[in-house]
């Protein structure tokens, strides 16, 4: 270990924890910063409230003076708690979230100035954005993008400013960001649920999807982060060899939380307080120095907004506490990495979640025709699914015996498996008067009770049923959300128009009563369904074969993953449902892909420098301390030297075998790379990036990692894994 990094471990170390000092009530804190409801209903006249009101619940339209009304109203409230600026907070693709501030603060001539916002300004901005990524969109098309005002996600108060959420689209409409999307997959969804609700409950007008997302992440001394090029560079380590402790005794897990990281997580609890973010759990995490925070589930649209702001949040509060946050999948070899579960359901205006079942037998088929519906979607769609996870740091997370595998199964726990399986042997044809009582009784109006016992949960699944929610346990812990959310509700919005017609036409056609009709087309959908169901060790070797016979996706990398992005059944399903058209799907495909290669690009240099430059340097010159020593061992033993320095020269051998290969390993890839650079066409790039690159990684790092063990550790010029992860 270097002098110099000593020190600052040493100050690390002496730091006295922060004091913390909680507010006498949180709930007391909770949407102080937000242009809530409540704030709304304060500073609107009553058409101006009921026009948002509208607006969020029915997307209609806001007129021009009613927006100059809701802008001062929103200054005003902005200006009482200290605002000093507003922007436009947007999603871009590049996976962070963008703002330019603007003051509110205007001249008017005479030496005099005021505080102003009109209508205008909230409702449509232009940044200056050219540099965002496009995928081609605005090359092809309007150099210029434009914000508009989601309303439905309510402005706030972060710091001096006014934060107003918003969509980022091209001049030509289409969307350059996350949220647009979203916001058409929430449509669509939320239509063709209703349509189907109705087929139980006629007074339901709405459906909104929800989320609940739980957010892994490491926290680790920022000096220690600092001092080391990869994590600041790359966000993970790239060589670093494992501690003698590890994960293995679990004592981390669920353990009390060290007092620097419960300072840090009081703060940002506070601070998600104010903004409106229902921060409920928080809890060690498996590996050492990981956490995790939960909030209470929201509307997915308003959910996703939270999450990529307490991402951005808990950056900007942690260095307060000398941390730096990792939201890396897996920053570290060894240790578990990090996720993002996805809970996610479907709920109505008149507050049913459609995916918890009820107390009587209809309303238990209203929960079977979700359910299975779900299963189906999945089914049909496993691929995508899997896609919109995909990036380069998922790659290393998915299939490491940590986390469910690149295979997308759907898990449902033994009780409903049985449910299922008995609903689907009843006899062949039109289900008959008896058969359909005898289900509702024997079958589907057990279903709550079923369900109360059923707390078998399988933490390989990928997909999984906890309950009243699916889990989608394979996102990753940097993702915006919004990409698997838009997926996930699209593809359940046109499986569930595939069922609606499906019924239709039996009660039409068939002159099927509608439970009948509905009977037969769920038993349909669990057989053909069937084959996503898996309720074994999803990490397992057998599993693998399995889900090939089956006919099951396994991509295990990211630009084989990437490619149902653009299949000819994606396109049809986006377009079909207005939620993106071609040239959309293929601008963000190329993002991806170009993100990608990007992403591997940046690590393999900075793999290449931190080897050639930190550790080769330094087993050269720990090389010479041993060449030395055996040099004055001869002058003192003669002959004899040989084996009184045996150690020393074995050791002089391998530190050369290791650098060797570290040389060559870093002169092939750098090669390798010089020749990828070279393609034109991305996909390729990328193919090539992921197979002749990235096989170097593990090459060079094994050398590196075993002179970490062979040089003495004064010399040693990085900061070692179990500083990183047990300092606190
Ligand atoms: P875990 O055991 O995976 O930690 P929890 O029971 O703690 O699961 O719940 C995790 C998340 O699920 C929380 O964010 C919670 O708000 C969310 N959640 C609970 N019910 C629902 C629901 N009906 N729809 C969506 N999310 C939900
Ligand atoms: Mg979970």
């Amino acid at each position: 270990m270097s002098t110099l990094r000593f020190h600052s471990l040493k100050e690390t170390l002496k730091r006295k924890p922060l004091k913390i000092s909680e507010p006498k009530k949180r709930s007391d804190l909770f949407g102080s910063n937000v242009f809530n409801e409540s704030s709304m209903r304060q500073s609107l006249t009553k058409d101006a409230f009921n026009s948002v009101k509208s607006a969020i619940e029915k997307g209609s339209k806001i007129d021009r003076g009613i927006a100059d009304q809701i802008a001062s109203a929103m200054k005003d409230w902005a200006l009482s708690k200290g605002a000093t600026h507003y922007t436009h907070w947007f999603q871009p693709l590049t996976g962070a979230t963008a703002e330019k501030h603007d003051a509110f603060f205007e001249t008017i001539g005479n030496g005099q100035a005021v505080e102003k916002f009109g209508g205008g300004q909230l409702v449509q901005q232009e940044p200056d954005a050219s540099s965002f990524p496009h995928g081609g969109i605005r090359n092809t098309f309007e150099a210029r993008g434009y914000t508009a005002w989601d309303p439905t996600s309510p402005a706030f108060i972060y710091g001096t400013t006014l934060c107003i959420p918003t969509v980022f689209v091209a001049y030509t409409g289409e969307a350059l960001d996350y949220k647009t999307p979203l916001l058409r997959a929430l449509q669509a969804v939320d239509q063709a649920a209703v349509a189907v609700a109705k087929y139980f409950d006629k007074s339901v007008k709405k459906v909104n999807a929800s989320l609940g997302w739980e957010q892994e992440y490491f926290l680790i001394d920022s000096s220690l982060a600092k001092s080391r090029p990869d994590i600041v560079l790359a966000g993970r380590t790239l060589l670093g060899h494992s501690p003698a402790k590890g994960q293995q005794l679990d004592d981390h897990y669920f353990g009390s939380i060290p007092n620097r990281a419960l300072s840090f997580m009081s703060d940002l609890e506070k601070e998600c307080m104010r903004l409106g973010i229902p921060v409920k759990t928080r809890h060690n995490e498996v590996a050492p120095n990981q956490f995790e925070l939960a909030p209470i589930y929201d509307e997915a649209n308003l959910a996703v907004d939270h999450n990529s702001l307490i991402m951005d949040m808990m950056d900007k509060i942690a260095e307060r506490h000398n941390f730096k946050v990792l939201l890396h999948e897996k920053p570290f070899a060894g240790v578990n990495g990090s996720g993002k579960h996805n809970n996610w359901s479907l709920s109505t205006n008149t507050g049913v979640n459609l995916l918890s079942p009820g107390k009587t037998p209809m309303s238990n088929l209203q929960f079977l025709t979700f359910f299975v519906n779900t299963i189906k979607a999945v089914y049909e769609y496993e691929e995508l699914l899997r896609a919109s996870i995909a990036s380069a740091s998922n790659d290393h997370r998915l299939g490491a015996n940590e986390a469910p595998p690149a295979i997308i199964s759907v898990f449902i726990g033994e009780q409903l498996s049985a449910v299922l399986k008995e609903l689907e042997e009843v006899t062949k044809g039109k289900l008959s008067p008896q058969e359909k009582t005898d289900l509702k009784l024997n079958v589907v109006g057990k279903i709550p009770e079923i369900l109360l016992d059923n707390t078998d949960r399988n933490r390989t699944s990928p997909f999984a049923f906890t309950g009243n929610k699916f889990e989608f346990r394979a996102v990753g812990s940097s993702a915006n959300c919004a990409n698997p959310m838009t997926v996930l509700n699209s593809i359940m919005a046109k499986q569930l128009i595939d069922f609606k017609n499906e019924v239709d036409t039996l009660i039409k056609k068939k002159d099927m009563k509608k439970d009948d009709a509905i009977f037969n087309v769920i038993r349909e959908y669990i057989k053909t369904s069937k084959n996503i169901l898996f309720e074994g060790n999803g990490y397992s070797e057998e599993w693998q074969k399995e889900a090939k016979k089956r006919g099951l996706s396994n991509n295990k990398t990211t630009p084989e993953a990437l490619k149902a992005r653009v299949a000819e059944k994606t396109i049809r399903l986006f377009e079909d449902l207005d939620v993106m058209n071609k040239i959309e799907i293929e601008a963000r495909y190329e993002i991806e892909v170009e993100e990608y290669t990007m992403r591997i690009q940046i690590e393999s240099r900075v793999l290449g420098d931190v080897a050639r430059n930190h550790v080769i340097p330094t087993a050269v010159k720990y090389q010479s301390i041993l060449i030395d020593n055996v040099r004055g061992l001869k002058e003192i033993y003669g002959s004899e030297f040989k084996k009184i320095a045996k150690e020393q020269l074995e050791l002089i051998a391998e530190i050369s075998k290791h650098i060797e290969s570290i040389n060559s390993g870093v002169t092939n890839m750098t090669d390798e790379r010089r020749k990828a650079n070279l393609i034109k066409d991305a996909e390729k790039k990328a193919e090539t990036y992921c197979k002749k690159i990235i096989p170097y990684f593990d090459k060079i790092r094994y050398s590196c990692d075993k002179l970490e063990l062979l040089i003495d550790d004064e010399l040693w010029p990085l900061t070692k894994y179990r500083e990183l992860l047990f300092t606190r």
